[in-house]
């Protein structure tokens, strides 16, 4: 018999023990393909995957048979209750349970699951964010299931649900949902690229795919240390703490050894996503102490989306597992780095060819050449509206300071590309720049292609070799939105160039004729559109000022950032790409306006009542104690002026505190009937009262003793996965 191997120091298992492969559970909790192949009949199998894969519409004859395939999977998995799963307007996910069971009339139990039940829902639409589309007495909202995401069980505990990803929409079909207006953008993105690369001799590809990789950054925090925190259990993220003495300054976090702890957390975590098909590829610590990063291999639009709003669920519901509370807000902790969520954006034909694949001789790969211009054109043309897409009050806290891309939304070429567009905007392109090989020097160590362009970090929207890399969108977000955006804009923009090359090539064209037409609309857009390009440093005071040069927007906070959602000519783009209607449109606009009022009123209050009911009363206790000193000083007839003035010194730094709370809690009694004016007073007014606050209590948490200090402290907290 074979002797079990000690357990090592850290509890761990026999390792001579076969251990399970993740390829054995990857995607065990999935009603996938495979899935559906062995349990439907073939005919329903085709009929499904023919909508799932060329977008055609569901035939709704199949769903009975499919509902009862996935009931009987579902209950195989343990299920014991559906849901419709589906993204309504508050960022979040939304699901409401219904049991399998079902009570027969002589009283026995069966489960049961229709295909009504799996095509359509009905929760109620009042209740969730809609932007005035629904009145409470109008409560009728529909869901109604998206076959071209897979659904899949959530096991939360002993507990397993089946959820059905849909779509949510009003009694009169308007979206209230962030899915809705992505499957709208994804299909019109795909329409006009389509229109392109068959202007460029592609008879065969029947779709175009947008593809989507999102990488997640977030912080671990202990949970036990985070539990005496309020502001970071209502609102996220601290709204005071004094720096601690050592931060991110010694650069030794970004890439450094993961500790034991949060690998575990980690590896659980991962080993939960691979069961839900989530194909999350890689983990390392990022640049602030206690934050880390998840990041998946890319896939469609659609299912990403989905995939990310999971992972951000899984994420929170692991990390408590391991003693550690997650942080996926912007900005946890002032003074070291925010969290963002880098959106790898790209297009692809239905068999995997990536139209923003440069190749080798890119400078003659004249598809790759008009898609890239067309993103240029997009980006320039639309700034405010993709600037928009991504305003949130967290994230203002991130864009425009020394750490986020700033608020200018610019391309990042690198040298290559940066070369060709010269060339192309003098005429003609002959050539492609070469990276070449590097020596290292040492001939033991082998020789390294070089790329032909470095990277920047700084940029906002970055070419990364073969697909976009959109960095300012915020940890927190739901990814839906920017990428409809994103989506919509292309798709605008791809219309112009293939209508221009329609034009001025005719139907049919010569291959020479063609390239001329394309010669001669590259040219123009480079010249037109080039000043939205920009490889240098981001972060400078340099840029903002050749920014405003060249006449390029800088939305620097929410308000003005939204307010670019309100001019008729995007509504026009939204509705003549049958994304949103107007009156979605300003929906949803209202929505994100009433959130960033909600969300700092909240902060402020959660502010002002740490400050009244924890920070004063400490900072008084400790003044107490000073002025006990002082006065058992004085009564012994001791001279102690340096005492003396450390106590005026508190009292006039607790008197700036109670004053600072005064001021805030005074902005939040302000009340406003314009939306539009309420949402800039809660920046110039709460913001600014919020921030004054702070520095007050930093100071003070500066100089007090440490047991009377009444919060864990940034050092507590960013050193506590360690
Ligand atoms: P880096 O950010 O260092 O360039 P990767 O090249 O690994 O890292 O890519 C980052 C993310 O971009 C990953 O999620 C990856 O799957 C995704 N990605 C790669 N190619 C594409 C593509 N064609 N479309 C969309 N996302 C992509
Ligand atoms: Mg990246």
């Amino acid at each position: 018999m074979q002797q079990p191997m000690p357990a090592t120091t850290s509890g761990q298992k026999d390792r001579s023990m076969p251990q399970r492969r993740v390829s054995d559970t990857y995607g065990c909790l999935v009603f996938s393909g495979d899935v559906m192949l062995k349990r439907l009949p073939p005919d329903v199998f085709m009929n499904l995957e023919k909508t799932i894969h060329t977008g055609s519409a569901l035939d709704p004859k199949i769903a009975n048979t499919v509902a009862g395939a996935m009931k009987d999977w579902s209950i195989e998995n343990g299920a014991t209750h559906y849901c419709h799963w589906f993204q309504p307007l508050t960022g979040l996910t939304a699901e409401k349970h219904d049991a399998f069971l079902s009570i027969n009339s002589d009283g026995s139990a069966i489960e049961k699951f229709s295909g009504s039940q799996l095509v359509q829902g009905e929760p109620d639409a009042s209740s969730f964010p809609h932007g005035g589309i629904r009145d409470t007495y109008e409560a009728r909202g529909y869901t109604a299931w998206d076959a071209t995401s897979p659904a899949f069980i959530h096991k939360v505990g002993a507990h397993a649900t089946l959820c059905i990803p849909t779509v949510f929409v009003s009694y009169t079909g308007e979206a209230l949902d962030k899915k809705t207006p992505l499957l709208r953008s994804i299909q019109a993105v795909s329409k006009q690229a389509l229109r392109l690369v068959r202007i460029f001799g592609d008879t065969t590809t029947k779709q175009i795919i947008s593809t989507l990789g999102v990488e997640q950054e977030y912080f671990l925090i202990d949970a036990e240390l985070a539990a005496d925190r309020p502001d970071l259990k209502i609102c996220g993220r601290t709204l005071v703490g004094a720096g601690a003495p050592k931060g991110q300054q010694m650069e030794d976090h970004y890439f450094g050894a993961i500790p034991e702890r949060v690998l575990s957390f980690m590896a659980d975590l991962e080993g939960r996503l691979f069961e839900l098909g989530i194909p999350v590829k890689t983990r390392h610590n990022e640049v602030a102490p206690g934050q880390f990063e998840i990041a998946p291999t890319f896939e469609n639009a659609n299912v990403a989306v989905d995939h990310q709003m999971l992972t951000m669920t899984i994420l929170q519901e692991t990390a408590p597992k391991h003693g550690f509370v997650c942080l996926i807000h912007e900005k946890p902790f002032a003074g070291v780095n925010g969290s963002g969520k880098h959106n790898n954006w790209s297009l692809s034909t239905d068999t995997g060819a990536n139209l923003l694949d440069p190749r080798d001789d890119t400078h003659s790969n004249m598809q790759f050449l008009t898609v890239l211009c067309a993103v240029i054109r997009a980006i320039d043309s639309h700034a405010e509206l993709l600037r928009a897409s991504i305003a949130s009050a967290a994230n203002d806290h991130r864009l425009g300071a020394n750490e986020a891309p700033p608020a200018i939304m610019s391309i990042f070429l690198g040298d290559m590309l940066t070369d060709i567009i010269d060339q192309l905007q003098s005429g003609e392109a002959k050539k492609t720049m070469k990276g070449g090989d590097m020596d290292l020097g040492a001939t033991t160590l082998p020789q390294i292609p070089k790329h032909s362009s470095d990277r920047n970090r700084t940029s906002p929207f970055a070419f990364t070799g073969n697909k976009f890399e959109f960095r300012a969108v915020g940890s927190s977000q739901a990814v839906a939105w920017p990428n409809t955006v994103l989506n919509t804009i292309i798709a605008e923009s791809i219309d112009f160039m293939a209508t221009q090359l329609e034009k001025r090539a005719g139907k049919n064209p010569t291959p020479a004729k063609l390239e001329a037409a394309v010669k001669t609309l590259l040219k123009e857009t480079i010249k037109q559109h080039r000043r939205v390009c920009f490889d240098g440093d981001g972060y400078s005071k340099g840029w903002h000022d050749e920014a405003a040069k060249r006449g390029l927007p800088n939305l620097r906070s929410t308000p003005e950032a939204l307010a670019a959602l309100r001019p008729k000519k995007v509504a026009d783009l939204f509705a003549k790409y049958g994304v949103l209607s107007k009156r979605e449109l300003d929906a949803r606009t209202d929505v994100l306006v009433e959130h960033y009022i909600k969300l700092l009123t909240i902060e402020g209050r959660t502010l002002a009542w740490m400050t009244r009911t924890m920070i004063l009363p400490a900072a008084l206790r400790a003044q107490a104690e000073l002025a006990d000193v002082v006065a058992a000083t004085q009564g012994a007839g001791v001279e102690c002026p340096a005492t003396e003035l450390d106590l005026r010194e508190h009292v006039k730094m607790a008197d700036a505190l109670r004053s600072s709370m005064l001021e805030l809690e005074k902005t939040l009694t302000h009340s406003e009937p314009d939306t539009e004016k309420h949402m800039k007073f809660m920046r110039d007014s709460v913001v600014v009262a919020m921030v004054k606050l702070r520095e007050c209590s930093d100071a003070l948490e500066r100089r007090m003793p440490a047991d009377h200090w009444p919060l864990p402290t940034y050092a507590d907290l960013l050193f506590s996965t360690l």
